[in-house]
């Protein structure tokens, strides 16, 4: 018999109940016992929900992260927060993420390449592990109460490990003593007749030096003892690299990611040892895609005959990446409805898959017609087909992707043009999203505020921020985006070939849920998205006000993006709306322009043999964007939450006019590598930032603009915030613009 399961469910609800529970919850609207319950009821919903796998899967559900619990589990606490050891209330829980009066939160990451945030465990020489799984088996326990077979799931020692960083220690002395309590918790599941656990390595999906591989080895040693049989789920990435390492694991099968890396399944074929089973990971679990059945079969098939019964069948890694269900989308075009699967279909899908190969393809005859017809309708959809496009696409090389003349040059014409003074001051965009302004929009989409009145409504707030910005006597200003709900999904909206949902819902961290637009399509600009507005804000002042786009590698990397085209085909295509919306603006007079690439870096993959391929097409698509740019037309990029010392070389390639980054935070030592670098073009390196309401003092941001002189030659450099300033209220964006106004008057005297 061929098994299903799944590797883990999303935590959230079908509407974000985990999201309303934590908020009243944090707010004293709810108390620990309530926020228990609603819990208790996801998990038993999760579980009914996998009632046709092979196995329910538990441990995967979480008040907050996956790796704080492991944290917490193995009694890694970190000692500055003065929790006694032992059981956490809810709130001392909670401030361990968040923080607290006295403490800051732990740190925040992102989860390999997904746009899932954990949390960073907290070593140090003192840290001695001690198991108090009480949670952990607790939850075991309800699981095993609905009278299904539990695979419980744990993350891996090696992985917790490396996940975690160390103040003052090389973590991999700290390997032995988590992996021997890894060891008891493995006792206790064998005592409660666990038959398998899942544990996941996923740090088997980057570039491991040797250290780490024998870590595994180590750990793993320590886990030769009584014990359920072991899956060791693998994703994301390919891992036959390492199966000399893998196969020798004392473990009972391996979990492989063959949506994102199908071409590993034939070198583990041939190795996979002879008891072992084999989880095939057919159906995507990061992407809302339906299965194409008849293609995930005949994978499975031929892994079937040579397997027998020691072939598993399952999404390609946990289902935390896509939205929960399908169910409640009312407003999506049926034919594209048609086309998706989020989490509860895909549940669907791998119980069918493992039907077809236990009793026959006839006994699910009506969903492979079904998944054939999807298969079909999408191949050929005049919805997600477009000539024109690809006859653009196909052209593409005939277009120039550099601007006429170099930096120099054009920095000459530039400043011909605008006159700006040394250190020009700007700031990254967007204006305090006010109260106002958030109610005139929603008012807006509900249909209950005509467009005219709506459009009256955002020429006010822009000439207020145009207004503002003159009295601080900023140089380079902006409209405030007051517009924009969110900066993807505001062009993605005007774009041919995107879809939006209502529930489709994703975790980011904690609370915090996004909901990514669907790229279905070709996708092309019918009209111009921003040239009306930026021509409004621009006659409202002599300044030069910044048109400003969301770049096309920022709009694919927050979107759910096609599956039957290569990514960057895709960015292209995007590249291109982007490009006639650059040209438009210029057409209409908008000199400075600003293509925001945010997510630049997080696109990265994760084993470095492949970053050059993807920089290559990342930064090729920003300058598809920008080289439409006729010399004395301005172009900015930004770019945030980044480490850049690595691909400096790329950012330097994209040949932005100026480059606006967050470093404030790093105290401008992220600057230091654009100095090393020599980078050549204009650099902003944020003198604060924006995501405390915290006023920067005179001081503080004249140190930090001093430091970042010492750095960059004076000539290049900008003075600016961090990122944009929608999160923040106006009475502390002033007072803090108008310090950075006057630290950057105060510097030119200087010269
Ligand atoms: N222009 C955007 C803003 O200011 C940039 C946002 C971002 O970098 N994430 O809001
Ligand atoms: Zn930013």
């Amino acid at each position: 018999m061929a098994i299903a399961h799944i590797l883990g469910y999303p935590r959230i609800g079908e509407k974000r109940a985990l999201k309303f529970a934590q908020e009243a919850f944090w707010k004293g609207e709810l108390n620990a016992t309530g926020l228990q319950e609603v819990g208790k009821g996801l998990r038993e919903q999760h579980w009914q929900k996998q009632a046709g796998l092979g196995f329910i899967t538990a441990g995967d559900f979480t008040f907050y992260d996956h790796v704080l619990d492991h944290a917490v589990m193995f009694g890694a606490v970190p000692e500055r927060f003065g929790f006694q050891r032992g059981v956490l209330s809810e709130e001392q829980y909670f401030a361990l993420a968040r923080g607290n009066a006295s403490q800051p939160a732990m740190e925040m990451t992102k989860w390999f390449d997904t746009n899932y945030h954990y949390i960073v465990p907290e070593l140090s020489a003192d840290t001695r592990f001690s198991i108090n799984a009480h949670e952990f088996l607790s939850r075991l326990d309800e699981a095993q109460a609905q009278g299904k077979t539990v695979k419980p799931v744990l993350l891996g020692p090696v992985s917790l490990l490396y996940l975690s960083k160390a103040r003052d220690r090389d973590r991999l002395q700290l390997l032995d003593g988590l992996a021997e309590q890894y060891a008891y918790l493995l006792r206790e599941l064998y005592h409660r007749k666990i038959e398998w656990l899942q544990i996941d390595e996923p740090v088997l999906a980057l570039d491991l030096d040797d250290q780490w591989l024998k870590a595994f080895e180590r750990a793993y040693a320590w886990l030769r003892t009584q014990r359920p049989k072991i899956l060791l789920a693998t994703y994301f990435a390919n891992v036959s690299r390492y199966q000399g390492f893998i196969t020798g694991l004392p473990v009972d099968g391996i979990h492989l990611d063959l949506v994102r890396a199908p071409e590993q399944l034939a070198p583990w074929l041939n190795a996979l040892p002879g008891h072992w089973v084999l989880s095939a990971g057919v159906v995507d679990g990061r992407n809302i895609w339906r299965n194409d059945l008849r293609r995930s079969l005949d994978i499975l098939q031929t892994l079937a005959q040579k397997l027998g019964d020691r072939l598993w069948v399952a999404p390609s890694c946990s289902l935390l990446h896509t939205p929960v269900t399908l169910a409640h989308e009312e407003n999506l075009d049926p034919e594209i409805k048609h086309w998706l699967a989020f989490a509860d279909e895909k549940i669907a899908e791998v119980a069918t898959l493992a039907r077809a190969l236990n009793e026959g393809e006839g006994s699910i005859a009506s969903e492979l017609a079904a998944s054939d017809a999807a298969v079909q309708s999408r191949r050929t959809s005049s919805r997600v087909h477009n000539a024109d496009v690809q006859a653009r696409i196909t052209a593409l090389d005939k277009i120039n992707p550099e601007r006429h003349r170099a930096f120099a040059e054009r920095k000459a014409v530039q400043q011909a043009r605008y006159n700006l003074p040394a250190l020009p001051t700007t700031t990254i965009g967007s204006f305090p999203q006010t109260a106002d302004i958030r109610a005139s929009r929603a008012a807006f989409k509900q249909g209950k505020l005509s467009t005219d009145r709506y459009q009256q409504d955002m020429q006010q707030h822009i000439e207020f921020a145009i207004r503002e910005q003159e009295a601080l006597d900023i140089d380079v200003l902006v409209h405030g985006e007051a517009e924009r709900n969110d900066m993807v999904e505001y062009f993605g909206e005007q774009l041919a070939g995107y879809a939006f949902t209502q529930y489709g819902w994703v975790q980011s961290y904690g609370s915090r849920c996004v909901k990514p637009p669907v790229i279905y399509g070709d996708v092309y600009r019918p009209q111009p998205m921003t040239v009306e507005t930026a021509r409004y804000a621009q006659s409202l002042t002599s300044r030069p006000v910044k048109g400003m786009l969301t770049g096309p590698v920022t709009m694919l990397q927050w979107s759910f993006v096609r599956d039957d085209q290569p990514r960057q085909s895709t960015a292209m295509q995007l590249a291109l709306a982007i490009r006639d919306e650059v040209d438009d603006l210029q057409q209409a007079g908008i000199g400075i322009i600003q293509i925001d690439e945010p997510a630049l870096r997080e696109g990265l993959p994760l084993q470095q043999a492949e970053w050059k391929q993807y920089l290559d097409w990342a930064v090729r698509a920003f300058k598809l964007s920008a080289s439409v740019a006729e010399d004395d037309t301005q172009i900015h990029t930004h770019m945030c939450y980044s480490e850049f010392n690595d691909i400096l070389p790329a950012i330097a390639a994209m040949d932005a006019d100026v480059i606006t980054i967050e470093t404030s935070r790093s105290h401008m030592e992220l600057l230091d590598g654009f100095g090393e670098f020599a980078y050549p073009n204009d650099i902003g390196p944020g003198v604060y930032d924006i995501h405390s309401p915290r006023v920067p003092t005179i001081a503080e941001i004249e140190a930090l603009l001093r430091r970042a002189a010492s750095v960059v030659p004076l000539a290049q450099l900008w003075v600016n915030p961090d990122c944009g300033l929608k999160t923040r209220g106006w009475a502390e964006t002033r007072t803090a613009l108008d310090n950075m106004v006057q630290v950057a008057k105060q510097l030119r005297t200087e010269l």
